[in-house]
């Protein structure tokens, strides 16, 4: 039987959480803040921030977009990324994905300032990551480890393969199960006989967003499969990169798609922006003194 690995309630735990961090800052005079930078019609990408906007009044966070336009070049989005990493009340920054045509979004992201950089897409972070020093991973890397650990399962010595080597997923949800002690394998569009490497992992994670591309010949029999792919179908369903109807019976849990990664995914861009809050305040409050430095959220560092 496999079991559901649903977000929901880890989704729940960290809202609360936010909710409450949120609700002592503001007490204390600071509203966590968290900047979008959209510079695109894309109606999904419309359609995300608006979801993140919603999702913060829920909890406490003030989100605001700044629409930047669909032709900017890539000087005004770092100068737009510059001027909000330097404003006093923004304590997340977020750039949305699709970029302008020509624009390079790993290079302008270096202009998020790393200690308000919760999507973790300011390259330094994932060095900083990878280096087992404190930085945001992106969210949605962070989300599949917190999907894992909520649900119990073991990561030390176990062969977690995954499918898809972004900077946004593949990589860094490599670099934080291989900080977990797993034995980390990364595939890509060049790996030959997918399938054979695959069903060699007791924990799967794909992250490639091909509908439906791995099957039961891809997961060994009792294996854990993270789906974080979603791929809008005709109707505007997300589709994953599972299929789930196949591995059903084989494998010992997967999360749907939606309803998996993608609600922990939104939960803690808001939770890592409080915490992004809360640590600028401390470092505030220490100017002048010495005290502790700004800690930037979870570590790589193996336990
Ligand atoms: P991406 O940048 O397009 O990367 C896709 C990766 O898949 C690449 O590394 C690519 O390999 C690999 N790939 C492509 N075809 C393959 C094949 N036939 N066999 C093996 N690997 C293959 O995508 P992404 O941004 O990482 O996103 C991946 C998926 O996750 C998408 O569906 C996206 O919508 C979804 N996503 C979900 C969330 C969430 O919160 N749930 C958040 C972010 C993204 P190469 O490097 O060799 O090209």
């Amino acid at each position: 039987m496999t079991r559901l690995l649903e977000g929901k309630a880890s989704a729940a735990a960290i809202r609360d959480d936010t909710a409450a961090a949120a609700h002592r800052l503001r007490d204390a005079g600071v509203v966590p803040s968290l900047a979008l930078v959209l510079a695109t019609a894309d109606e999904s990408a419309a359609w995300y921030t608006r979801a993140i906007a919603r999702a913060g009044e829920k909890v406490g966070v003030e989100v605001w977009i700044e629409r930047l336009a669909d032709d900017a070049s890539a000087d005004e989005i770092r100068s737009a990324l510059r001027k909000l990493s330097a404003g006093p009340s923004v304590h997340g920054i977020i750039l949305q994905a699709p970029l302008p045509p020509g624009v390079d979004g790993v290079e302008v992201a270096a202009d998020i300032a790393p200690e308000k950089d919760v999507d973790g897409a300011n390259p330094l972070s994932l060095g900083r990551l990878t280096a087992g020093l404190p930085a945001f991973a992106p969210a949605t890397a962070a989300a599949v480890m917190r999907l894992l650990d909520d649900q119990g399962v073991a990561l030390s010595g176990r062969h977690a393969v995954v499918v898809g080597r972004s900077l946004v997923v593949g990589k860094p949800v490599a670099m934080l199960l291989l900080a977990r002690n797993a034995t980390v394998t990364i595939c890509h569009s060049r790996t030959v006989d997918l399938p054979t490497v695959t069903s060699q992992a007791d924990v799967l994670v794909a992250a490639v967003g091909r509908p439906r591309m791995l099957g039961a010949e891809h997961v060994k029999p009792g294996a854990v499969v993270i789906d974080v792919g979603t791929t809008p179908d005709d109707d505007g369903t997300l589709v994953g990169d599972v299929d789930a109807d196949a591995v059903m019976g084989r494998a010992e849990a997967v999360t749907p798609v939606p309803g998996g990664v993608g609600p922990v995914t939104t939960a803690l861009l808001l939770h890592s922006t409080v915490a992004a809050a809360s640590a600028l305040q401390d470092a505030w409050r220490a100017r002048g003194a010495p005290g502790p430095r700004v800690s930037w959220g979870p570590t790589a560092r193996a336990p």
